[in-house]
């Protein structure tokens, strides 16, 4: 079995070989035949119109990745040319993504609006060299000339303005003599080309808008097709690796390099986006869902954000094992949400310290211990790992259980608590239901246990067993906290063919708010602090709400993995 059919390009504990993919072939053959002296620079290059995703963590886990591998560069670059929707408040919260999900760009960072004087002077070369005219058509009319994919396109009646024509006209567009859409610049190309971005594609189009970085210097505006290959040539990238949707505007990306004197011609390679399902990935989308309040914020633990993940109880080591994991494909395909989850539940199971927490309290009393007794119970902090050591946290007369962990009337297979039934309190004693206290409306109110005092520690010196191992937490020192229990953002798995307004599948149940009770020592935690909560989870502190002495904590992901199941059934 090569590394790559293990699926986790494991070889051995400590030597990790990243298995090989379609981008990778071509570039090792590049290398080999030493193309760009062997050099592989890459770049990442967001919009600044929104957060990122966990798609972006792939496409940037790609780009860095391979940087990274190839002991090449990775720039980041803002692909900032539609001004209208796009702001700093962005482009401030990508870096900090990129950042905090492990990378660098050393001094590499780059906006394509640094580049407007040297496109604007790219368009004036074509329109001289007779490969680019003004237009005058209007959208409705574009679209009517542009043809089918069945039918070819009609020529614009402006194709064959003279260059100096199209040269005046350019620079008075740039100059702001005519209003916004009344103009295009096109690239003369072929109205009959069986890719219909090549039929005289608009390259520059008239808009005033305030631009976050240059002002109001420009009224014209470089179109992303323009722009995107010659940022690239002009940073010298190797590889520009994009997503499946650019296949087609490949022959666009060629025609433009092709036409001017850049030194270097890079090489588009697409791979499939990532699809995760019970969610969307559409900016537009999640931008909506913030404006009209559906969740709280970008970093609404919900969101597929890296900040929402990161706010979630995420780490960027569950993030990047993710993308190693999903690797890159050539095709389309949804992953199964499952697949995250089962990352972020093994990275924190080996580091997140262990905390007791009851999150629906039963109360029990111990009527055989001393009243006003506390003892300090010492418990792992990570079990299996002893550098993460041990911590005291007090045990008392009353307690409180989950719930669940009681039944009056137990079906089989229910180890925990019931009548006449010894369990284990974790770390603590073995006690033995003997009552059950009941309101008038005959719900329970508490529960009255004997303990055995031989049994400190959780085990009795008698060697007899219980099934059973329950958590709890002391009534008169727990403290109480917000816990709020996420579940997936949408109710309907594949959102991409989810019919009507997708936000019509939204999950009701998607954010539960409840009062747990939690070992003291926890109030303490700061933001951002991740636990286990025993037998019920991954929680981390909340890093907008909490305030000290009183954490607010997010659920991560349960410990229940569905992924492993569905691992071990298609395995
Ligand atoms: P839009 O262009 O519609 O605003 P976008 O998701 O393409 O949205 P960009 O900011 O242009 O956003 O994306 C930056 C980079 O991330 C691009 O190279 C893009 O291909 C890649 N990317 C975006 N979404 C995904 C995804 N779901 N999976 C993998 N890569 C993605
Ligand atoms: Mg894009």
């Amino acid at each position: 079995m090569n590394p790559s059919e293990s699926g986790k390009g494991k070889v051995s504990a400590d030597i990790q070989v990243k298995p090989s993919n379609f981008i990778k072939d071509r570039i090792e053959e590049d290398r080999r035949t030493n193309k760009n002296d062997g050099r592989v620079a890459t770049r990442f290059p967001p919009e600044p119109n929104g957060y990122l995703h966990i798609g972006h963590a792939k496409s940037i886990c790609i780009n860095f990745g391979l940087a990274k591998e190839y002991n090449g560069t990775c720039n980041l670059r803002f692909d900032d040319t539609n001004p209208s929707k796009e702001d700093v408040e962005y482009v401030d919260s990508i870096q900090e993504d990129v950042k905090w999900l492990g990378f660098t760009w050393d001094d590499r960072m780059y906006y394509a609006s640094d580049y407007f004087d040297r496109l604007y002077e790219y368009a004036e070369k074509l329109i001289m060299d007779g490969k680019a005219y003004v237009c005058e058509l209007n959208p409705d009319q574009m679209r009517e000339y542009r043809g089918t994919l069945k039918e070819p396109g009609k020529e614009s009646p402006y194709r064959n303005r003279t260059p100096e024509e199209n040269l005046d006209l350019f620079r008075r567009m740039k100059a702001g003599e005519f209003a916004d859409g009344s103009k295009t610049l096109r690239a003369k190309i072929d109205m009959a080309s069986g890719y219909i971005v090549m039929r005289d594609p608009v390259i520059y189009r008239i808009m005033r808008a305030h631009h976050h970085r240059t002002g109001d210097k420009w009224c014209i505006y470089p179109m992303y097709d323009f722009t995107h290959c010659l940022s690239d040539a002009i940073e010298g990238i190797t590889h520009s690796i994009c997503t499946l949707e650019f296949e087609n505007n490949r022959p666009l990306y060629d025609w433009v390099l092709d036409q001017l004197p850049v030194k270097t011609h890079p090489q588009q390679i697409e791979f499939a986006r990532l699809n995760l399902n019970y969610t969307v990935m559409s900016k537009r989308k999640l931008l909506q869902l913030v404006n009209e309040n559906f969740v709280s914020g970008w970093d609404d633990p919900r969101m597929p954000t890296i900040c929402g993940l990161r706010r979630r109880g995420y780490t960027p080591e569950s993030i990047r094992d993710f993308c190693d994991r999903i690797g890159v494909a050539k095709a389309d395909s949804m992953v199964d949400v499952g697949m995250l989850e089962h990352c972020v539940r093994e990275d924190l199971n080996k580091r997140a310290p262990r905390a007791m927490a009851v999150l629906d309290p039963l109360k029990v009393v111990i009527t055989n211990y001393p009243e006003g007794q506390v003892e300090e119970i010492t418990a792992d902090n990570i079990p299996d790992n002893p550098e993460s050591g041990k911590r005291k946290i007090p045990f008392s007369r009353e307690i409180y259980i989950e719930q669940d962990d009681f039944r009056e009337d137990p079906p089989n297979k229910f180890f925990r608590l019931a009548p006449g039934r010894e369990v284990r309190l974790k770390y603590a004693y073995l006690v033995t239901c003997q009552n059950v206290v009941k309101d008038a409306s005959g719900k329970i109110t508490e529960i009255h246990c004997t303990y055995d005092p031989a049994t400190k520690g959780g085990d009795s010196p008698d060697g007899r067993k219980v099934k059973g191992t329950i958590h709890w937490v002391s009534v008169q020192h727990s403290l109480e906290a917000e816990v709020r229990l996420y579940e997936h953002l949408f109710v309907t798995a594949d959102m991409n063919t989810a019919e009507g307004d997708y936000r019509s599948h939204l999950n009701p149940k998607s954010l539960t708010v409840i009062k747990g009770y939690i070992e003291p020592g926890l109030a303490a935690a700061s933001s951002g602090t991740k636990f286990q909560f025993e037998r019920t989870g991954y929680f981390c502190v909340d890093n907008a709400d909490s305030k000290p002495g009183k954490p607010v904590f997010n659920r991560t992901v349960t410990l229940k993995d569905s992924w492993t199941k569905i691992e071990k059934k298609e395995g």
